[in-house]
């Protein structure tokens, strides 16, 4: 897709993604579907990366910021965790299928001997500090507890620790580095894994280009675990 006036022309398909784990756990996934990068994101400075094929490229944005590209149609086709997208909200996108990558679970967690359950009980106000402002509040809304909500931008683990927060709300795959500073989890909030999301209009307007690509990604998932 194009955008504004005085930007280059690119009359191919663009795809959004993140760096590290995102990146890593994708890449097999878009040579299978039959798209190698040309440059390592890791590495290159290059935050617009070419790709075997003339008609795709990928580029390089903040986890975050993915589903914003695509919802404004500055990227047709992204790659984000389902934390991110609960926080977006998935305004403006298209969301065709589960890549089941980047596995973890957003969760509430507390001190090792902290009395979640007696605190709700008694109903207590709860203090969080999270990255996941929106996913927190409309799971303690669900519940019925009363939370003042501290937004936070990394290491939630430490909110607890020095007297910042209560609980935390926080993405959780092994659980080491809870348990390395001393906190459990008490609570699964939601299962999270990356998801391929599409501009709704770039769907329905540019579907011949777009649709391939992400049947080929569907292809590529099949019988994998
Ligand atoms: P930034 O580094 O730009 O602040 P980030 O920390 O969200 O962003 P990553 O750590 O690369 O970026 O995480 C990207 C996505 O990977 C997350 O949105 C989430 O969906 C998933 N993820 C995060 N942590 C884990 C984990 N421990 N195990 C599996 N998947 C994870
Ligand atoms: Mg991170």
């Amino acid at each position: 897709m194009n955008s504004g006036e005085g930007m280059p022309a690119f009359d191919g398909v663009t795809i959004a993604l993140s760096k590290g784990r995102i990146f890593e756990d994708t890449l097999p996934l878009l040579q299978r579907a039959g798209v190698t990068p040309l440059a390592d994101p890791e590495t290159s400075r290059q935050l617009i990366l070419p790709t075997n094929r003339a008609d795709v490229r990928l580029v390089i944005v903040r986890a975050s910021d993915v589903p914003t590209y695509v919802q404004y149609g500055a990227a047709d086709i992204g790659i984000a965790g389902k934390d991110v997208l609960m926080e977006h909200g998935g305004s403006g996108l298209y969301q065709p299928l589960d890549l089941r990558i980047a596995k973890c679970r957003l969760m509430v967690a507390v001190p090792q001997g902290f009395d979640y359950a007696g605190a709700i009980g008694r109903g207590a106000r709860l203090r969080v500090a999270t990255k996941y402002a929106e996913s927190a509040r409309n799971h303690f809304a669900e519940k019925g507890v009363h939370v003042d909500l501290i937004k936070l931008y990394g290491s939630m683990e430490l909110a607890p620790l020095t007297g910042l927060a209560d609980v935390i709300v926080d993405l959780v795959s092994s659980g080491n580095t809870l348990k390395a500073n001393h906190l459990e989890a008490v609570e699964e909030i939601a299962q999270i894994s990356a998801r391929l999301v599409v501009n709704v209009a770039a769907w329905k307007l540019n579907r011949s280009r777009i649709a391939p690509i992400v049947d080929a990604f569907a292809s590529g998932l099949e019988g994998s675990p």
